[in-house]
């Protein structure tokens, strides 16, 4: 959650914040700052409750000058969004300003023994804690930023991305992380800092990842260096370069990045596929999987840990994988797994889903099944995050950039590699035959023309939102493989329509949500032609009887289905364990355009960021 961005160098540093924030918004988006000091040497630090817009207006007419400059486009954890508790925070003599993504736990304590020394707070932020924590440590040891921000981090417990300025040094930026992602992009002559690469890539490719434990001072005209904050060593720097360009980050022409990444989806699962299934459908490849085939081959248990949407890609995954390679599959909520004591035994791998390879939870989900002995492998988007570099292996979904707050192309991408993997595992195995394994395969490499044929029911999905646009309930239904892709489908209308809808396994709603069903509550049930597809049927008919609105999604050329639903969106045939890629993408449609329909602000809906990096 949350975005910081820096910059040192000989441009205004104030331009490169902005457009900076601008590209993390969809981090978060309740109020925005900036720390800028100018040749004068003064700090000055402009904030404003709501959108980067209103920071821009705020700021107009104001002094932007200077070439150093910290900001950050914040989602409120400790203190609600308002001008105040807006980043960045100041020391009590205004000296050192300061920007933070996460949560710092023990504040309070740290509070109470500033607040003692005579500390006053103005904001109720966590941050703020930390900055005068910073200023205390350099006033009583008579030392520089770097070392107060090196001996802060020893004092301080939780999770952190932070960007420091002293005033009095306007040459230096210091940045540290634990448990927050952070990036430095290094140009000629010149820094970018930023919790993702988006806002760095217009100006430069060279990213320099920082590591958990690691602090970076960032001197103007000087090498860049990083050390470790316990034991002050000096660490090797590695730098990356960025394979995203411009335009992936850009509307291209439609009004939401959402619909963007919509139709974007026949390419970016193509991208996915690309070089991973042979053309004769044979054969699959992905050496994440390949290379610890034994792993593998021998698991007696698979565990997927993730949080939203993921979490419903990987039910999907539970599924296949249950399906083609015969190992038994747990789905945890990365949340609640990373509380629990679970019992994970040598030999178990543990499969971590997420989009960013940010989410706070998964990443100690995950350390938490590496520490126990599991075998720990990443399904992520972003190259280079924090969840890849932690696993043993792992497999990226390559579907470029998603800057949409409700998943979209993430989702389809998780899932076609979920049942890529499936497949190949299952080869290795010998638990899926040759003949299906390439009729599932081949069956993949179609998915995006079929996607594109779905597409045609765009406009049919616009005139159906317009009739449900004032329900204030849905249902989802569905069963089997598409019982995920219920709580998807309703997940998807929740987050950008506000309206309140429930995803459940078609056949339990007779046990207690059916008491709910009336013509106000329409029912969206996915009914296409599978081994449950009679089960559906009758489940619709239980709605319909108690005078429910039925829009069902069934296979193309269904009669059965057709006659007895209000509203009829037809997807292609295609076996059935990929079904939930084809009937995501009305679903996706449906959300969109009922959420346009109430005037919702779809790419950033209230109370949600992009990557859940807090707890
Ligand atoms: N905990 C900090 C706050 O509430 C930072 C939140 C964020 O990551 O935006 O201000």
């Amino acid at each position: 959650m949350c975005g910081i961005v820096g910059y040192i160098g000989q441009r205004r540093a104030y331009d490169i914040l902005i457009q900076g924030l601008h590209r993390l918004e969809y981090r978060g988006y309740d109020s925005s700052g900036v720390a800028i000091i100018n040749e004068e040497g003064s700090l000055n630090i402009y904030k404003s409750k709501g959108k980067v817009e209103a920071l821009e207006h705020y700021a107009e007419n104001k002094d932007l000058s200077g070439n150093i400059g910290i900001a950050h486009t914040r989602w409120a954890t400790h203190g609600e969004p308002n001008d105040i508790n807006a980043h960045p925070h100041c020391s009590e003599s205004g000296r050192i300003a300061m920007v933070h993504n996460g949560t710092i736990e023990n504040y309070s304590v740290l509070k109470e023994a500033l607040s003692n020394k005579g500390y006053t707070f103005v904001s109720q932020t966590d941050t703020e804690v930390a900055v005068q924590l910073i200023e205390y440590i350099m006033q009583t040891n008579n030392c520089s930023a770097f070392e107060a921000v090196k001996e802060a981090t020893k004092r301080i417990v939780g999770a952190y991305a932070i960007a420091v300025v002293d005033r009095q040094n306007p040459n230096t930026i210091i940045a540290a992380r634990q448990s927050s992602p952070l990036v430095i992009g290094v140009g000629e002559d010149e820094y970018f800092i930023a919790s993702d690469a988006t806002p760095i890539i217009e100006y430069t490719n060279k990213v320099v990842y920082l590591n958990d434990g690691e602090i970076a001072v960032i001197n103007r005209g000087e090498e860049l260096k990083v050390y470790d904050c316990k034991s002050a060593d000096e660490s090797k720097i590695e730098i990356t370069e960025l394979q995203m360009s411009i335009e992936e980050l850009e509307k291209g022409g439609y009004p939401h990045f959402m619909l963007k990444e919509i139709f974007e989806q026949p390419r970016t699962l193509a991208d996915c596929i690309s070089g991973r299934i042979s053309a004769d459908g044979k054969q699959v490849t992905l050496s994440g999987i390949i290379e610890h085939k034994d792993i593998f081959l021998n698991t007696n248990r698979i565990i997927i840990v993730a949080c939203g949407t993921s979490w419903h890609a990987a039910l999907i995954g539970k599924h296949l994988i249950e399906d083609f390679c015969r190992i038994p599959v747990v789905v945890e909520y990365a949340s609640e797994f990373r509380y629990s004591n679970p019992v994970i035994t040598k030999g178990d791998v543990l499969i971590a889903l997420s989009q960013s390879g940010e989410t706070a939870d998964t990443l100690a989900a995950l350390e938490k099944a590496k520490s126990a002995g599991a075998f720990v492998f990443g399904i992520c988007n972003v190259i280079g995050s924090s969840i890849p570099r932690a696993t043993d292996s792992g497999c990226y979904i390559h579907v470029g950039p998603e800057i949409g707050v409700a998943s979209t192309k993430a989702f389809t991408g998780q899932v076609t590699v979920l049942a890529m993997m499936s497949l190949l595992i299952g080869q290795m195995k010998g638990t899926i035959s040759d003949s299906k394994l390439q009729e599932i395969a081949s069956d993949i490499r179609r998915v995006p023309t079929l996607i594109k044929e779905i597409f045609k029911l765009n406009d049919q999905i616009q005139e159906l939102a317009k009739i449900f646009t004032y329900a204030h309930n849905f249902l989802y239904l569905g069963r089997g493989y598409n019982y995920p892709s219920a709580l998807e489908g309703a997940l998807k209308l929740k987050e950008i329509s506000y309206i309140h809808a429930e995803g459940y396994p078609a056949a339990e709603m007779k046990h207690g949500t059916i008491a709910l069903i009336d013509n106000d509550m329409p029912s969206v049930v996915i009914a296409i032609k599978d081994n449950v597809y009679e089960k559906t049927v009758s489940n619709i008919q239980q709605v319909k009887a108690r005078g429910g609105k039925v829009v069902a999604i069934v296979t193309e050329g269904d009669t059965i289905v057709s006659q007895m639903a209000d509203y009829v969106l037809e997807v292609p045939q295609i076996s059935e364990c990929l079904t939930p890629l084809l009937t995501a993408i009305p679903l996706q449609l449906l959300a969109y355009y009922i959420a346009v329909n109430k005037g919702r602000n779809v790419d950033q809906p209230r109370n949600l960021a992009k990557s859940v990096t807090v707890e």
